[in-house]
């Protein structure tokens, strides 16, 4: 295989780019990415960004200056010609390639009662980011944040710690319900309340209010919470509109095999938010976490190089609100029961276990990252002995 093309220039495509380089690729690779921006890390927009703590060039990811890729930066792929092997960009020029990686990642799900006007905002990109910080900067002190999941929650923490009055809306009854279970995501309400955070929570959206700019949030209750900003955390959408007629097999993101080697089509993989593998132990599965965006690239760059190997890692996040740090590993049921292992649900720290029929499926670390690789090892070892015929 002599040349690469890799679609999406975020963590994905550049961790896969630097794979290759590793995994040994002397052949040429070109990056293909939509956003007019050298790529940049995701996760600190909603913390240390959105606060002004760190700006430009902090977030921009790190390459070595051997990586020897190709930038095609501002150019969107529109489609993909799976007989010729070329990738179609929208102003029309088509790239051959040997070998793809298909890394376009996710974006931010739109609701259907959300109209872009001035003051209205989701967060995805560093575009959007800097909309909102400008936003606060001209003096916005009122937001209401819908989407009490993770982004949601984010902003909410980054935003009252800038002095702001925020309130914060889901439909769910607490923050975090269906990642983290009823117990843990109290402990996470407790955290907003205790900052002065509104929640109304349990309750729908129906739609904006204002004409030219969002003035707030009209709720299915008839309740309006008046704002100068609304920021909407409402999850994340797969970008594979442009493989549509491909022949790539899709289903919520690119369908994979295990190995990251992507269905209907030969010698291309996908990695990150975008790519559905069949995981060896949770079957059929997305993940949208940072760690799975690097671990999946390394493994697809190999699958590419002819030397697959099953990715395994077990699914991991954390999460900045406040001043705690909150990390989850492994992969937890709504079922499942959670047990405190250390401290106490009321503590400052604490790790709680999910178990499912007696074992464990997942560890939730509240303050508590020393205690991350010692649990990992459990989580793993648990998940490969429930399916030993997967196990690499
Ligand atoms: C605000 C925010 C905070 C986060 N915080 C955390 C955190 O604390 N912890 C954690 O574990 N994870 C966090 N994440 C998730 C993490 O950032 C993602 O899992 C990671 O960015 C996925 O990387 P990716 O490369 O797969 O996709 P993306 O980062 O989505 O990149 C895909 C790229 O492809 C481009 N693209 C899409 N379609 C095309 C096309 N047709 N042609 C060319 N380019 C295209 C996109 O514009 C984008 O630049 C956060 C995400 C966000 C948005």
């Amino acid at each position: 295989m002599r040349s690469v093309v890799i679609v999406g220039a975020s963590l994905a495509g550049v961790s896969a780019a630097k794979s290759l380089r590793k995994h040994g690729f002397t052949g040429s690779i070109s990056v293909v990415g939509d956003e007019p921006h050298p790529p940049y890390q995701r996760p600190p927009l909603s913390k240390q960004f959105l606060a002004g703590t760190w700006d430009r060039p902090r977030v921009d990811l790190r390459m070595p200056d051997t990586l020897g890729v190709e930038w095609m930066l501002g150019a969107r792929a529109a489609s993909l010609d799976a007989y010729r092997r070329d990738v179609v960009l929208a102003d029309g020029r088509r790239l051959p390639f040997e070998g793809l990686v298909i890394a376009t990642g996710a974006r931010a799900r739109r609701p259907r009662w959300y109209a872009e006007r001035a003051g209205a905002f989701m967060l995805r990109t560093l575009d959007d980011a800097i909309a909102i910080r400008d936003h606060v900067r001209a003096g916005a002190r009122r937001f209401a944040i819908v989407g009490a999941g993770f982004i949601g929650s984010e902003v909410a923490a980054t935003l009252s710690a800038l002095g702001c009055d925020v309130t914060l809306i889901d439909i769910e009854p607490v923050p975090m319900l269906r990642v983290l279970g009823e117990p843990i995501a109290r402990v996470c309400l407790r955290a907003h309340e205790a900052h002065g955070v509104r929640c109304e929570l349990g309750v729908a959206v129906e739609g904006l209010t204002g004409t030219s700019s969002a003035q707030g949030v009209r709720l299915a209750d008839g309740h309006v919470i008046d704002a100068d900003g609304v920021v909407v955390g409402a999850g994340a959408t797969p970008n594979v509109e442009w493989l549509d007629g491909s022949g790539i097999v899709l289903d919520d993101g690119v369908a994979c095999d295990a190995t990251g080697a992507a269905r209907g089509i030969d010698r291309a993989v996908a990695a990150g938010d975008v790519a559905r593998l069949d995981h060896p132990y949770y079957g059929s599965h997305r993940v949208e976490h940072w760690n799975n965006a690097i671990t999946q690239a390394d493994a697809a760059a190999r699958t590419l190089l002819g030397g697959a190997v099953p990715h395994v890692a077990i699914p991991f996040f954390w999460s900045d609100q406040y001043d705690s740090k909150l990390q989850l590993v492994g992969l937890p049921s709504p079922t499942d029961t959670i047990r405190v292992v250390e401290g106490s649900l009321d503590a400052p720290r604490f790790v709680a276990l999910y178990e499912r029929d007696g074992v464990a499926t997942a560890a939730f670390f509240f303050n508590s990252m020393h205690r991350v690789a010692a649990y990992t090892a459990t989580i793993e070892a648990a998940a490969r002995e429930a399916t030993p015929a997967a196990a690499p």
